[in-house]
């Protein structure tokens, strides 16, 4: 299952960016805009992390800190807290209310996204493994290592990123535009056939003869991995870290 991830954030833009970066990296998101909202749901259902604003309408996020510190079921929440930028004592205050990390708005999106991986992977390492697995394909993140059916694949740096990334979603389909944002960033600017061009190469290295094509072409909308391929395909690579 994939982690769970509450965004408590009153800026409308901010939580739909931060939403929709989540959510390509494979999360389950939900978002709140208000502190005393945001109380109450936690009570009822209590995510795998929290990203938590410190200026928020209703209750501050500093308070509802303290709250969520104070009850067994959210003592060990992870919580990373976004503060204003330039507020020196309140971060050092924000960590003191019990947050786990802090980051500074304006802060770079795929930092903030290497955080939370790296805060799951410390609390939930079962939950986010290092190790993505689609049919007889291994993809493992830390190594940057591929493997089809045991057999090393040569991969270039962004063929291995477009397929971790496809496989972290496995049967959603990617507009270029997506890919060149989760792949390339968006501050690089790329012409969309390039996503073509790359996803013809990683083609070319997975697919082996009569090997199936894991990389499901959808005119019109985009590319995404074959979720009948990861279902049907046998298991053949050895998985020798989860053991
Ligand atoms: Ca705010």
């Amino acid at each position: 299952m994939a982690p769970r991830i509450t965004v408590v954030e009153d800026e409308e833009a901010l939580s739909i960016l931060l939403r929709y970066n989540l959510e390509s990296e494979g999360y389950v998101v939900d978002t709140i805009a208000r502190g005393d909202e945001a109380d109450l749901r936690l009570k009822e259902q209590v995510p795998d992390l929290l990203l938590l604003d410190w200026m928020l309408p209703g209750l501050s996020g500093v308070e509802l800190c303290r709250r969520l510190r104070g009850r067994p079921e959210t003592e060990r929440l992870p919580i990373i807290m976004l503060t204003a930028r330039g507020e020196e004592s309140e971060r050092v205050r924000g960590l003191s209310t019990g947050a786990d990390d802090y980051v500074v708005k304006p802060f770079s999106t795929p930092e903030l996204m290497a955080r939370v991986r790296a805060m799951l992977r410390r609390v939930k390492p079962e939950r986010i493994s290092s190790q993505l697995v689609a049919g007889d394909i291994d993809l493992d993140r830390e190594t940057h290592r591929v493997r089809r059916a045991g057999r090393e694949l040569k991969l270039g740096p962004t063929e291995f990123k477009l397929l971790e990334f496809l496989m972290q979603s496995p049967g959603r389909v990617f507009s270029r535009e997506q890919l060149l944002d989760g792949v390339w960033g968006r501050d690089i600017y790329v012409d969309e056939r390039t996503v073509d061009v790359h996803v013809g190469r990683l083609r070319k290295a997975v697919n082996r003869g009569r090997q199936r094509d894991p990389i499901r072409t959808v005119r019109g909308a985009g590319y995404a991995l074959d979720e009948t391929f990861t279902a049907a395909a046998p298991r053949v690579a050895a998985r020798s870290e989860t053991a």
